[in-house]
């Protein structure tokens, strides 16, 4: 057992009174007051540190190196030992869970499991597998590809087997392949509707990546659980073509849209012109005042995007969609919790929730950059060390 005392908890909701977390194995089990709780406990003295439930990015593909310009064409094993050190580089930055969209040759479920084993420190990871899509459409390296309806159930079904934690369809093209546009649809509607339901029928939620805005609505009209990047894009560009009707769809049908915002995102903040941080704003303030809920996440593996970079990513967000603090806060754990289904367990400091607490020099309430200075990080209940 663990007291760790003396702190600010700023406890996935609110600033609470409380000042002392006590954990034992992989739970927090109280919450409470430094005094009472250290007595018969071993105690850590954090005084001056604020204690916040561990960071939830909710799209990264751990196979992925950002210093290639390129995508592989084939994922070969030694990608492996790379994927170690990021999700150990994850958790030291204070990334306590990550949903990996995507990867060729589910190396990463090997992963996933070796964390939840105990034998790899690094965030519990959530996994696709490979994202399901058209021939030659985007991400088609992976071996994803399905020309027609029974091909994409084959596909879907070969990620059951690996027994991955949801689907990723790719309801448009993307920038990363060539060949493929980031307006185009890849699938019908029916083809999106049959899937989703059987997704559902196996209990996996959808990620559906989704840039232009014809594939965002039939993504949205499916019923998926999440839509990555939700881009606007039309013919004028990125952001060019919100529509509030389709948006309705969106919030109708209970979807978080998780828009992976990266720091790099900040060269947004700094042009000059400021003609898409005008475009990419209005949207989101448009989707947040529907009251549409939106989830952190960084996409993080693409080139330039490192994968232990959320939390400054997180102050870019923060700028871009103009949340308040607390806002930016609860897009990577409370809310980034409820939208991947997990707040049973995680994105709260509460007794009962499994140990995953970040600590930070400051208090990120009064200046949101605290969060980049990690102290300590806890993977649950274990000390990631520094
Ligand atoms: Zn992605």
């Amino acid at each position: 057992m663990l007291t760790l005392t003396h702190l600010n908890i700023w406890d996935g909701e609110s600033a609470i009174e409380a000042d002392a977390i006590q954990i034992q194995g992989p739970h927090i089990i109280a919450v409470g007051d430094s005094a009472l709780l250290s007595q018969g406990s071993e105690t850590i003295n954090c005084s001056g540190l604020t204690a916040m439930p561990g960071l939830i990015d909710a799209h990264v593909h751990l196979e992925l190196n950002p210093d290639d310009k390129d995508p592989p064409a084939k994922t070969l094993p030694h990608v492996v030992p790379l994927m170690q050190e990021r999700v150990l580089a994850m958790a030291k930055s204070g990334i306590t869970t990550a949903r990996d969209l995507g990867g060729g040759a589910w190396y990463e479920l090997t992963l996933r499991d070796a964390i939840a084993r105990g034998d790899v420190m690094g965030p519990r990871l959530l996994c696709s597998g490979q994202p399901i899509t058209s021939p030659r459409g985007h991400c088609h390296f992976w071996g994803g590809e399905a020309a027609d309806l029974t091909a994409a159930k084959g596909v879907l079904q070969r990620q059951v087997d690996h027994q991955v934690d949801l689907i990723k369809i790719m309801a448009t093209g993307g920038r990363m392949t060539k060949g493929s546009e980031p307006t185009d649809t890849q699938f019908p509607q029916q083809t999106l509707n049959t899937l989703v339901a059987l997704a559902h029928s196996h209990n996996l939620p959808v990620a559906a990546h989704c840039h232009g805005t014809e594939g965002i609505h039939r993504a949205a009209l499916a019923g998926v659980n999440t839509i990555e990047h939700c881009s606007w894009v039309g013919q004028d560009g990125w952001a060019s073509n919100y529509q509030d009707d389709i948006a309705k769809v969106i919030l109708d049908n209970g979807i978080w849209v998780s828009p992976t915002v990266n720091k790099g995102w900040q060269r947004m903040l700094d042009s000059s012109s400021g003609d898409v941080l005008g475009r990419v704003r209005s949207a989101y303030r448009k989707m947040l005042d529907m009251g549409i809920n939106m989830v952190a996440s960084t996409d993080a593996g693409i080139p330039g995007v490192y994968h232990h970079e959320l939390a400054h990513a997180l102050v870019v967000f923060g700028k871009i969609a103009q949340l308040d603090h607390g806002d930016t806060l609860r897009s990577a754990t409370s809310n980034a919790a409820s939208a991947l289904g997990i707040s049973a367990i995680t994105g709260r400091i509460k007794a009962g929730m499994e140990a995953d607490i970040l600590l930070v020099d400051g208090n990120p309430l009064d200046d949101i950059t605290a969060i980049t200075r990690t102290a300590h990080v806890y993977c649950r209940g274990r000390l990631v060390a520094g």
